[in-house]
């Protein structure tokens, strides 16, 4: 059959999302009052004057205290709290082990480097992520290869992965992008049949679940971020976790100058044994980790339970649709929440007018990614020195690649279509979420003269 067919029909599609979301689904498009209002953007109410709620946050004064401890402790480079936290996290992910890094993209280079995939290599990757995963490729001395994404669910598409394999492909530097599982079973099989590493890049997606396990611990190693804005935040901050045990101790060597695994900080005398670099974490990052984590269960639940909630209303107005999940999610965490915009059902109004009218009713929104696959700074690395001398000319030919890395999907999705609401957003209540709904249906409802006013 058909794989298009196991797609959720949309992230409501499943029985057992609706048990998850439990929602009053007698909404009906444009019978709510709001929608009789005028626009803000045409002088009308706006349909949230709320607060939405803060990011990052500092839950509790109980916690001040294990920083203060620290502070006054005089131990601030990694030791005891630093190793509780990798448990942890470890624990929490479902992993054997875990190490922690000063950042998500630091947590990429490593597990390229350490899974030892460099110059000759080709990453395929999606073109619709933040740019340190590509980047993260390119430190290593790698090419990326983009495979194009779903448009139905921005995740890199499995089928495209096949197709861009060949006899240079090494590995799959695989993002759950928006915190939302990518076709996870699929792109295993395909990475098995073809003795592939895959690499998850789960920065976005803290406890996203594919089949009740945890993302990052599918592949052969998985990166988190505890960037500010991430769904666990520490300020800045990352982690790699995985099950291989040499690949682990192989990390904790790289990202403390080559000591040998175990080496404690402050001992310089050991010898090193391999390359490094110095990418650890502080005590202090653990300890806001630590305070961070007693609640990220909590927050992750709310977020799935709200964004299946949101997704069911706007999926009641023509035009606006949320994503797809794959059959295998069990949890996405919506590190950001994605709509997808048909400017066509808005009388023709322009993706860039639409938002600026939402954003008028109260309801902060962006557009999202643009294009990644053709930003400049593949072509500099290909023309720095060190790229001249690892490949031929042919190889890094910069207008083949141009040719050969073409992504239409992801140029639609990012040129026109896609709609972000951040994840802070998920975490307020029902009523909050019925506003951003109605400011779209009021903006649906008065599409024609919002494009006539602003001469569009
Ligand atoms: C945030 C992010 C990273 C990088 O993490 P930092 O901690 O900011 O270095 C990598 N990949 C994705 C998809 C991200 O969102």
């Amino acid at each position: 059959m058909n794989r298009r067919f196991f797609i959720r029909k949309s992230v409501l599609g499943g029985a057992s999302l609706l048990a998850v979301s439990g929602i009053n689904s007698s909404y009906v498009f444009a019978k709510s009052k709001d929608s009789l209002k005028l626009p803000a953007i045409l002088g009308g109410p706006k349909s949230y004057t709320g607060l939405w709620p803060d990011w990052p946050r500092w839950k509790s004064p109980n916690y001040d205290e294990s920083i203060l401890n620290i502070l006054r402790s005089g131990v601030w480079s990694r030791s005891k709290v630093t190793s509780e936290f990798e448990d942890q996290w470890a624990n929490m992910i479902g992993t054997k082990r875990c190490l922690s890094v000063v950042n998500g993209t630091n947590a990429l280079i490593t597990s390229l480097a350490q899974w030892n995939i460099g110059p000759g290599d080709e990453v395929i990757v999606t073109p619709y992520t933040f740019v340190a995963t590509v980047q993260a490729i390119l430190l290593n001395g790698a090419l990326p290869v983009f495979a194009d994404i779903d448009a139905d669910t921005f995740q890199i598409d499995p089928t495209n992965i096949e197709k861009k394999i060949t006899e240079k492909t090494k590995a799959i530097l695989l993002v759950h992008i928006l915190g939302i599982p990518a076709d996870m079973e699929r792109i295993m099989r395909i990475a098995r049949k073809h003795n592939l590493i895959v690499i998850e890049d789960a920065c976005q997606a803290h406890l996203a679940e594919v089949g009740g396990k945890k993302v990052g611990s599918i592949g052969h190693a998985g990166c988190f971020s505890f960037q500010t804005s991430k769904n666990m935040p520490i300020g800045e901050g990352g982690a790699i976790v995985s099950n291989d045990d040499e690949f682990m101790d192989r990390c904790y060597s790289y990202h403390n100058l080559g000591f040998p695994y175990g080496t404690q900080v402050g001992n310089i005398s050991g010898g090193a044994v391999m390359v490094g670099t110095k990418i650890r974490f502080t005590e202090y990052q653990a300890a806001i980790g630590l305070n961070q984590m007693k609640t990220l269960r909590a927050e992750t639940d709310k977020r799935w339970d709200n964004g299946m909630y949101l997704a069911k209303k706007i999926d009641a107005i023509p035009g606006i649709s949320s994503v797809k999940l794959y059959m295998e999610t069990t949890k996405a965490v919506f590190h950001l929440f994605p709509m997808i915009y048909d400017k066509q059902k808005f009388k023709g109004m322009p993706r860039s007018l639409f938002l600026k009218a939402l954003q008028a009713e109260g309801v902060p929104c962006s557009a999202g990614y643009t294009p990644l696959h053709t930003q400049s700074f593949i072509k500099n690395a290909f023309e720095s020195r060190l790229y001249q001398k690892l490949y031929s000319k042919s190889e890094i030919d910069y207008n083949d690649f141009l040719e050969n890395n073409q992504c239409p999907v992801n140029d639609k999705i990012c040129d026109e279509k896609s709609i972000w609401l951040t994840q802070n957003m998920l975490l307020g209540d029902k009523s909050s979420l019925d506003s951003i709904a109605n400011a779209i249906e009021k903006i649906s409802m008065n599409a024609e003269k919002i494009i006539k006013r602003e001469g569009m």
